[in-house]
């Protein structure tokens, strides 16, 4: 993979095809560390650059995706460009649309919005998804005590991805914190999707 620099981030010049083909393959893959998407928009790329533990989430990252027009236009000015945006609702969108090659369906986990909109959410993927199965749910107004029930109901369920809604850069560093506890295979920062998903 060719990468682009964002403001010193080197993001991998993929497609939202070959971004989704990525991400079942880690799904069919059974790896046993969670492979972190962050959708870097420019609010998260300018941050970085004065907040260091975000940095080093980003760093860490399994996958960059161009988070907006913003990014692939910074890409196209310096000559080196992204080839399309890769937005964290168009990616849940595709995600949710496809599924490893005649298998199974994927599991996903939703965590965050409102109690309304979790449940909204969910019940519309049960209905128009035949590749998902959402196993599990959580709204994403709680504490830190609840955090911790949430993260273990999370681990128990084993997610193939935990979709999380929290807004940025609150689902990363949600992520990044539970990374080694989570025992989901992919999880994804998605910002206000599950309003959209939810109608
Ligand atoms: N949200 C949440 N818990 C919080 C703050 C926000 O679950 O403590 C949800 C909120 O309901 C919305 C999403 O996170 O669904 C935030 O979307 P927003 O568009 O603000 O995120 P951004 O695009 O800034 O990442």
């Amino acid at each position: 993979t060719s990468y682009s620099s964002i403001l010193g981030i080197p993001v991998p010049k993929l497609t939202m095809e070959e971004t989704v083909e990525r991400i079942l393959h880690v799904i069919e893959e059974n790896s046993d560390e969670l492979y972190h998407v962050v959708t870097l928009n420019p609010e998260i790329a300018m941050a970085c650059r004065h907040d260091s533990h975000l940095r080093s989430i980003v760093d860490d990252a399994g996958l960059l995706t161009a988070d907006g027009i913003g990014i692939v236009m910074v890409s196209q000015l310096k000559g080196n460009p992204l080839p399309e945006r890769v937005t964290g609702c168009d990616l849940l969108l595709r995600l949710l649309d496809s599924g490893p090659k005649h298998t199974r369906r994927v599991s996903y986990y939703l965590l965050g919005a409102s109690e309304t909109t979790s449940k909204l959410a969910a019940e519309k993927i049960e209905r128009s998804c035949p590749n998902a199965l959402v196993t599990g749910r959580h709204h994403g107004y709680f504490g830190e005590e609840e955090g911790e029930r949430i993260v273990s109901e999370i681990a128990k369920l084993r997610p193939d991805v935990l979709v999380v809604a929290l807004g940025a850069p609150k689902a990363e560093q949600f992520i990044y914190r539970y990374k080694n506890r989570l025992n989901a295979k992919v999880a994804i920062g998605v910002g206000g999707s599950l309003d959209i998903v939810a109608g």
